[in-house]
Protein backbone atom coordinates (compact mmCIF):
# COMPACT_ATOMS: atom_id res chain seq x y z
CA UNK A 1 0.00 0.00 0.00
CA UNK A 2 1.14 3.42 -0.70
CA UNK A 3 1.99 5.96 2.15
CA UNK A 4 0.53 9.10 1.17
CA UNK A 5 3.39 11.44 3.19
CA UNK A 6 5.62 9.18 1.05
CA UNK A 7 3.82 10.20 -2.28
CA UNK A 8 3.53 13.85 -0.95
CA UNK A 9 7.51 14.10 -0.80
CA UNK A 10 8.04 12.07 -3.96
CA UNK A 11 5.85 14.49 -5.95
CA UNK A 12 7.83 17.23 -4.75
CA UNK A 13 11.05 15.56 -5.98
CA UNK A 14 9.22 14.90 -9.13
CA UNK A 15 8.11 18.55 -9.09
CA UNK A 16 11.53 19.86 -8.60
CA UNK A 17 13.23 17.90 -11.49
CA UNK A 18 10.28 19.06 -13.98
CA UNK A 19 10.66 22.88 -13.36
CA UNK A 20 14.33 22.18 -13.80
CA UNK A 21 13.68 20.10 -17.11
CA UNK A 22 12.09 22.80 -18.40
CA UNK A 23 14.09 25.98 -17.76
CA UNK A 24 11.98 27.15 -14.92
CA UNK A 25 15.06 26.83 -12.76
CA UNK A 26 18.85 26.28 -13.06
CA UNK A 27 21.49 25.04 -11.37
CA UNK A 28 20.82 25.04 -7.43
CA UNK A 29 17.73 28.37 -7.23
CA UNK A 30 14.81 27.58 -6.75
CA UNK A 31 12.22 25.37 -4.25
CA UNK A 32 9.37 23.92 -3.38
CA UNK A 33 7.26 22.86 -0.64
CA UNK A 34 3.65 20.79 -0.07
CA UNK A 35 1.77 21.21 3.22
CA UNK A 36 1.54 18.18 4.77
CA UNK A 37 -2.37 17.73 5.55
CA UNK A 38 -3.75 18.61 8.75
CA UNK A 39 -0.92 20.02 10.16
CA UNK A 40 1.34 23.22 10.93
CA UNK A 41 4.32 21.37 9.23
CA UNK A 42 5.72 20.85 5.34
CA UNK A 43 8.01 18.85 2.74
CA UNK A 44 10.24 21.05 1.44
CA UNK A 45 13.58 21.04 -0.72
CA UNK A 46 16.41 21.36 1.41
CA UNK A 47 20.03 21.11 0.26
CA UNK A 48 22.69 18.97 1.60
CA UNK A 49 26.45 18.83 1.49
CA UNK A 50 25.64 17.01 -1.82
CA UNK A 51 23.63 19.47 -3.44
CA UNK A 52 24.11 18.67 -7.29
CA UNK A 53 20.73 21.43 -8.56
CA UNK A 54 17.08 21.11 -8.51
CA UNK A 55 17.65 18.97 -11.47
CA UNK A 56 18.83 15.76 -10.22
CA UNK A 57 16.65 16.33 -6.91
CA UNK A 58 16.27 13.08 -4.38
CA UNK A 59 13.86 12.12 -1.78
CA UNK A 60 16.49 12.55 1.03
CA UNK A 61 16.73 16.17 0.51
CA UNK A 62 12.85 16.69 0.69
CA UNK A 63 12.73 17.14 4.46
CA UNK A 64 9.45 17.55 7.10
CA UNK A 65 9.66 21.17 9.10
CA UNK A 66 6.81 23.21 10.74
CA UNK A 67 6.10 26.71 9.07
CA UNK A 68 8.65 28.38 11.21
CA UNK A 69 11.54 26.04 9.88
CA UNK A 70 12.42 23.69 12.72
CA UNK A 71 12.58 19.92 11.98
CA UNK A 72 15.05 16.93 12.69
CA UNK A 73 18.09 16.97 11.15
CA UNK A 74 18.13 20.34 9.93
CA UNK A 75 21.94 22.31 10.09
CA UNK A 76 24.72 19.97 9.71
CA UNK A 77 22.90 17.68 7.37
CA UNK A 78 20.09 19.42 5.59
CA UNK A 79 19.93 23.20 5.14
CA UNK A 80 16.45 25.00 4.35
CA UNK A 81 16.19 27.20 1.76
CA UNK A 82 17.48 30.70 2.15
CA UNK A 83 14.22 32.01 1.50
CA UNK A 84 12.08 29.56 3.45
CA UNK A 85 10.02 32.31 5.07
CA UNK A 86 8.20 32.36 1.72
CA UNK A 87 6.36 29.04 2.13
CA UNK A 88 6.22 29.29 5.78
CA UNK A 89 4.56 32.61 5.48
CA UNK A 90 2.11 31.59 2.84
CA UNK A 91 1.09 28.15 4.90
CA UNK A 92 0.39 30.30 7.90
CA UNK A 93 -1.99 33.06 5.92
CA UNK A 94 -3.66 30.82 3.53
CA UNK A 95 -5.52 27.89 4.74
CA UNK A 96 -6.21 26.89 1.04
CA UNK A 97 -2.59 26.58 -0.43
CA UNK A 98 -0.91 23.12 -0.27
CA UNK A 99 1.68 23.88 -2.34
CA UNK A 100 4.20 26.70 -2.91
CA UNK A 101 7.05 26.92 -5.54
CA UNK A 102 9.84 29.70 -5.49
CA UNK A 103 11.58 29.86 -8.94
CA UNK A 104 13.70 32.13 -10.99
CA UNK A 105 12.93 31.54 -14.51
CA UNK A 106 13.84 34.30 -17.07
CA UNK A 107 11.76 35.39 -18.89
CA UNK A 108 9.27 36.18 -16.28
CA UNK A 109 12.37 37.73 -14.75
CA UNK A 110 12.93 39.74 -18.13
CA UNK A 111 9.50 40.77 -18.42
CA UNK A 112 8.95 42.45 -14.94
CA UNK A 113 12.16 44.32 -15.18
CA UNK A 114 10.75 45.59 -18.92
CA UNK A 115 7.72 46.83 -17.26
CA UNK A 116 5.48 44.31 -20.25
CA UNK A 117 2.26 43.98 -19.28
CA UNK A 118 0.79 40.18 -19.13
CA UNK A 119 -2.46 40.41 -21.32
CA UNK A 120 -4.53 37.76 -22.76
CA UNK A 121 -2.66 37.76 -26.19
CA UNK A 122 -3.96 33.90 -26.39
CA UNK A 123 -6.31 31.94 -26.65
CA UNK A 124 -7.21 28.02 -27.42
CA UNK A 125 -3.47 28.16 -27.86
CA UNK A 126 -3.32 27.66 -23.72
CA UNK A 127 -6.59 28.94 -21.69
CA UNK A 128 -5.45 28.45 -18.49
CA UNK A 129 -2.42 30.54 -19.34
CA UNK A 130 -4.22 32.77 -21.17
CA UNK A 131 -6.76 33.09 -17.93
CA UNK A 132 -3.80 33.98 -15.72
CA UNK A 133 -3.67 37.12 -17.74
CA UNK A 134 -6.77 37.45 -17.63
CA UNK A 135 -7.03 37.20 -13.48
CA UNK A 136 -4.09 39.79 -13.72
CA UNK A 137 -0.40 38.96 -12.51
CA UNK A 138 0.41 40.94 -9.21
CA UNK A 139 4.10 42.17 -9.31
CA UNK A 140 5.90 42.24 -5.70
CA UNK A 141 8.27 45.51 -6.96
CA UNK A 142 11.26 44.84 -4.53
CA UNK A 143 14.03 42.08 -5.41
CA UNK A 144 15.99 41.58 -2.03
CA UNK A 145 16.33 38.08 -0.86
CA UNK A 146 13.29 37.07 1.22
CA UNK A 147 15.21 35.80 4.12
CA UNK A 148 12.80 36.89 6.70
CA UNK A 149 9.24 36.42 7.69
CA UNK A 150 8.12 40.09 7.58
CA UNK A 151 9.75 40.29 4.08
CA UNK A 152 7.01 37.66 2.58
CA UNK A 153 4.12 39.76 4.40
CA UNK A 154 3.44 42.37 1.50
CA UNK A 155 4.17 39.92 -1.26
CA UNK A 156 1.22 37.77 0.61
CA UNK A 157 -0.78 41.63 1.14
CA UNK A 158 -0.34 41.95 -2.73
CA UNK A 159 -1.10 38.55 -4.05
CA UNK A 160 -4.39 38.95 -2.07
CA UNK A 161 -6.38 35.79 -3.90
CA UNK A 162 -4.08 35.10 -7.05
CA UNK A 163 -1.86 32.33 -7.17
CA UNK A 164 1.28 33.84 -8.88
CA UNK A 165 3.32 36.80 -7.75
CA UNK A 166 5.87 38.18 -10.15
CA UNK A 167 8.84 39.50 -8.11
CA UNK A 168 10.49 41.97 -9.92
CA UNK A 169 14.17 41.45 -10.37
CA UNK A 170 14.35 38.60 -8.56
CA UNK A 171 11.50 35.54 -9.72
CA UNK A 172 8.17 34.13 -8.88
CA UNK A 173 5.98 32.60 -6.60
CA UNK A 174 3.34 30.34 -7.44
CA UNK A 175 0.68 28.59 -5.03
CA UNK A 176 -1.59 25.58 -5.70
CA UNK A 177 -4.17 22.99 -4.28
CA UNK A 178 -1.89 20.85 -4.94
CA UNK A 179 1.68 19.73 -6.10
CA UNK A 180 0.29 19.01 -9.66
CA UNK A 181 -1.60 21.86 -9.76
CA UNK A 182 0.85 24.32 -8.99
CA UNK A 183 3.74 22.93 -10.96
CA UNK A 184 1.42 22.84 -14.21
CA UNK A 185 0.50 26.64 -13.71
CA UNK A 186 3.90 27.65 -12.81
CA UNK A 187 5.00 26.01 -16.34
CA UNK A 188 1.79 27.84 -17.81
CA UNK A 189 3.36 31.14 -16.50
CA UNK A 190 6.53 31.09 -18.12
CA UNK A 191 4.84 30.06 -20.92
CA UNK A 192 2.52 33.40 -20.73
CA UNK A 193 5.88 35.33 -19.81
CA UNK A 194 7.91 33.73 -22.67
CA UNK A 195 4.92 34.59 -25.36
CA UNK A 196 5.02 37.91 -23.98
CA UNK A 197 8.94 38.73 -24.15
CA UNK A 198 8.53 37.32 -27.82
CA UNK A 199 6.07 39.34 -29.14
CA UNK A 200 7.62 42.65 -27.22
CA UNK A 201 10.82 41.43 -28.98
CA UNK A 202 9.02 41.63 -32.53
CA UNK A 203 8.98 45.38 -31.86
CA UNK A 204 4.67 45.00 -32.07
CA UNK A 205 2.28 46.25 -29.39
CA UNK A 206 0.72 42.46 -28.09
CA UNK A 207 -2.95 43.13 -27.90
CA UNK A 208 -5.46 41.24 -26.10
CA UNK A 209 -7.75 38.61 -27.97
CA UNK A 210 -11.35 39.76 -28.41
CA UNK A 211 -13.84 39.36 -25.33
CA UNK A 212 -16.21 37.43 -27.42
CA UNK A 213 -13.73 35.25 -27.79
CA UNK A 214 -12.53 34.91 -23.96
CA UNK A 215 -16.16 34.13 -23.30
CA UNK A 216 -16.39 30.92 -25.99
CA UNK A 217 -13.27 29.46 -23.93
CA UNK A 218 -14.21 26.66 -21.78
CA UNK A 219 -13.01 25.65 -18.65
CA UNK A 220 -11.84 22.19 -19.40
CA UNK A 221 -11.38 20.85 -15.63
CA UNK A 222 -8.67 20.20 -13.27
CA UNK A 223 -8.08 16.58 -15.06
CA UNK A 224 -7.51 17.94 -18.62
CA UNK A 225 -5.63 21.01 -17.90
CA UNK A 226 -3.58 19.89 -14.72
CA UNK A 227 -3.55 16.03 -13.75
CA UNK A 228 -2.59 14.74 -17.52
CA UNK A 229 -0.24 17.83 -17.98
CA UNK A 230 1.70 16.72 -14.72
CA UNK A 231 1.27 13.28 -16.01
CA UNK A 232 2.86 13.87 -19.67
CA UNK A 233 5.77 15.90 -17.44
CA UNK A 234 6.18 13.00 -15.59
CA UNK A 235 6.43 10.30 -18.30
CA UNK A 236 8.93 13.19 -20.16
CA UNK A 237 11.18 13.34 -17.01
CA UNK A 238 11.41 9.20 -16.51
CA UNK A 239 12.18 8.79 -20.59
CA UNK A 240 15.23 11.91 -20.15
CA UNK A 241 16.43 10.07 -17.35
CA UNK A 242 16.75 6.91 -18.84
CA UNK A 243 19.10 8.13 -21.97
ZN1 LIG B 1 14.48 33.72 -4.89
Amino acid sequence: MTDPLRELQEKIVLACRILAMEGLVKDILGHVSARIPDSNEMWIRCRSPEEEGLRYTNTDVIRRVDFDGKGPLLGENYQLPNEFAIHGEIYKSRLDVGCVIHAHPEAALICGIADLEFQPIFGAFNIPAMRLALQGIPVFARSFLMTRPEMVAPMIHIMGEKRVCLMRGHGITVIGETVEEATVRALNFDLLARMTLQVAQTGRKARAIDQEDIQELPDLGSTFNDLWVWRYYVKKLQDEDCR
